[in-house]
């Protein structure tokens, strides 16, 4: 029997969703909707190859969570179904969008008996409302409405989608390349999420888990002379600065750690290299507001930090509280979820030196939860 495999398309930026969280990364209990669908389509149909598309932002990550084979998405839905087919090593390839979250195992079961019958096999509904194309009413058994997963000849679908043309599914482009396209009945439940609101229309998904997830921080910085003074986003009175290749927020660099931590995502380090010349001086608010946003988009949400500040000098009790306010706003939550504690070192070791700071974060993120949004 020829190989089938399975892509799984999950690089959209989820503009028309209306919620911070793209919907790849809405949570199905403990994991997210992606990896849902993925495990649905490889317990029903045992699909040795699954290629997933992510944004090649969020590869590194989604590999930590299953081991498929990822490829990074393209500019458009077409862009990164060719690059997922480079790494296809089956003659046939079903190709599944993620907003088409419902898997129909009757349906995709009646696509797949039909492998070899066609070069594409389609999902077809029929229209039963009156269809009007332009101003002109149109015989509305002959219309079809084509949904995804379809499968394809994979050596055709990658000659067809290989032009300066957009298309819009596999079926439209390999029909335009000469090929037979299959029709086999399709299925209400097939529908799509593209809008918020569309998440309480499909009765398959499932509500998110309540987690709690917790990250650890420490960074260390020796002062810098003739260097403004950050930490956690306030602007210091100090005769020194941090050295750094970044503004050298100490503060703000422990906490970024902690909230990488907790979701899983590695380290500051990963994320902006201070290798990259980009980074050169960088505002360390906005990397925070960076990660932030990626910890948004992959459906988990900050709940809580406490940091530890260990300096000798300059004194911090004046502003702690606000640190407490410039990063609670940041993380868009109450100054009483942010908490900032200052300690000297007893004028032991290096801080007790004088010669820089050190400072330790704890963050907590808890999972999205969508399913009581409207
Ligand atoms: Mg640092």
């Amino acid at each position: 029997m020829s190989k089938t495999s399975l892509i799984l398309l999950a690089a959209g930026s989820s503009t028309r969703f209306g919620l911070p969280v793209k919907k790849q990364w809405l949570y199905q209990g403990e994991i997210p909707l992606w990896l849902h669908v993925a495990r649905q389509y490889q317990e029903a149909f045992g699909f040795e190859e699954i290629i997933v598309t992510g944004h090649p932002d969020e590869l590194v990550y989604m590999k930590q969570f299953a081991d498929y084979t990822f490829v990074p998405g393209g500019s458009s839905r077409q862009a990164s179904l060719l690059n997922a087919l480079e790494r296809v090593t089956g003659e046939w390839v079903l190709v599944n969008d993620i907003a088409r979250c419902c898997l129909d195992k009757a349906m995709v079961k009646r696509v797949l008996e039909k492998k070899g019958e066609a070069d594409c096999i389609v999902p077809a509904l029929q229209a039963v409302d009156t269809v009007y194309y332009e101003d002109h009413p149109v015989e509305r058994s002959a219309v079809r409405l084509i949904q995804t997963p379809q499968l394809s000849r994979t050596p055709i679908l990658r000659k067809a989608l290989d032009f300066e043309v957009t298309f819009t599914d596999e079926s439209s482009a390999i029909h335009a390349a000469g090929g037979r396209v299959l029709f086999v009945e399709g299925s209400s439940r097939a529908w799509k999420l593209t809008h918020s609101g569309d998440l309480h229309q499909l009765d398959c998904l499932i509500p998110p888990a309540s987690r709690t997830l917790t990250g650890y921080g420490l960074d260390i910085h020796a002062f810098e002379e003739g260097k403004q003074m950050v930490l956690g986003g306030v602007p210091i009175d100090s005769p020194v600065g941090f050295k750094a290749h970044s503004d050298g927020d100490v503060a703000v660099h422990a906490l970024i750690d902690a909230l990488l931590g907790a979701a899983g995502m590695g380290d500051i380090g990963e994320h902006f290299p201070d290798t990259d010349p980009c980074w050169r001086g960088a505002d360390s608010m906005e990397l925070l507001e960076d990660v932030l946003t990626r910890i948004r988009s992959c459906g988990l949400v900050p709940l809580q930090a406490d940091l530890i500040i260990l300096a000798q000098v300059p004194k911090l009790g004046p502003y702690k509280t606000q640190i407490r306010q410039r990063l609670s706003r940041a993380m868009g939550l109450l100054p009483s979820r942010v908490n900032i504690k200052a300690t000297t070192a007893e004028k032991m070791g290096f801080v007790g030196r004088e010669e820089g700071v050190a400072v330790q974060a704890v963050a907590t993120l808890g999972i999205y939860d969508w399913s009581k949004k409207s």
